[in-house]
């Protein structure tokens, strides 16, 4: 499980965000929603320690993981997305799987090889994924549904317990949607915990075992889909256009 304490992050005078606490079970898919500049990817930012909170606890598992760097957090078993794709464009898809994941910490920089576990992991994933047609296609040709496809499968490469997806739904096309959603039904199917950041409420709703709601760096309700739905403040903080 992660639990999230009394986070902050301030920007000097903005509270980016601000005393937030809830957790994401787990085995369950947990969606962080908010309106536009509601801390979402802060937090998010926080969690994956991509950066320093200004104050909170973080704890995975019972363990607190808020004082570790990016790398060791993905050792200890979770990793995340990024809302902007970041390839390597000259590299293959199979070697970005394997690249990012030494990059993200599965395996220390200065083991630089490419062994052939780990190309044998990028070939299940990539299989696992369908996109085995891609493995020795230059990243710079691919479509960005196909990036954000491959920057998932290197998600996978370090056997996380906990993935957190930044807007997987963001600027990908319907039908490539519903093979991301049917992805992440799957791997949490296996027991994988899933926190999402996405703006599309159809997605959220449908997918979500539990919804946060956050607005101006707070949470401002946490609970099924269908009951956060219809909560005054939350329809207050969308229409409100905060
Ligand atoms: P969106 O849905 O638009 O991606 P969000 O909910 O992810 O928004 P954040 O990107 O976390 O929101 O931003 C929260 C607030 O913090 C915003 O007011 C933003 O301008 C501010 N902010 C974020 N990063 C910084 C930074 N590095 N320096 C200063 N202010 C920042």
């Amino acid at each position: 499980m992660l639990e999230v304490r009394a986070l902050a992050k301030h920007f000097g005078g903005i509270k980016a965000v601000d005393n937030c606490s809830f957790t994401a079970e787990a085995g369950k898919i947990t969606a962080l929603i908010g309106p536009n500049g509601a801390g979402k990817t802060t937090a998010f930012n926080c969690i994956s320690r991509t950066m320093a909170p200004t104050a909170g606890e973080i704890l995975l598992d019972g363990e607190r993981i808020d004082h570790l760097k990016p790398h060791q957090v993905t050792r200890r078993g979770l990793s995340r997305t990024f809302q902007i794709t970041r390839n390597l464009e000259d590299l293959t898809v199979l070697e970005n799987l394997v690249v990012q994941s030494k990059v993200h910490g599965w395996r220390a920089l200065f083991e630089p090889a490419i062994t052939k576990e780990e190309l044998k992991k990028a070939e299940e994933i990539l299989a696992f994924l369908n996109i085995t047609r891609l493995a020795y296609e230059e990243t710079r040709n691919l479509s960005y549904g196909q990036k954000k496809l491959m920057d998932f499968g290197a998600l996978l490469m370090s056997d996380p317990k906990i993935i957190l997806l930044d807007e997987p739904a963001g600027g990908v096309n319907p039908s490539l949607l519903a093979e991301i959603v049917e992805h992440i039904r799957a791997l949490n199917g296996q027991g994988l915990t899933v926190l999402i950041v996405e703006h599309n409420m159809e997605l959220v709703m449908s997918l979500s075992d539990k919804v946060v709601v956050m607005a101006h760096g707070e949470i401002i309700a946490e609970g099924p889909p269908a009951m956060v739905q219809t909560d005054p403040k939350v329809l207050e903080a969308y229409l409100g256009g905060t």
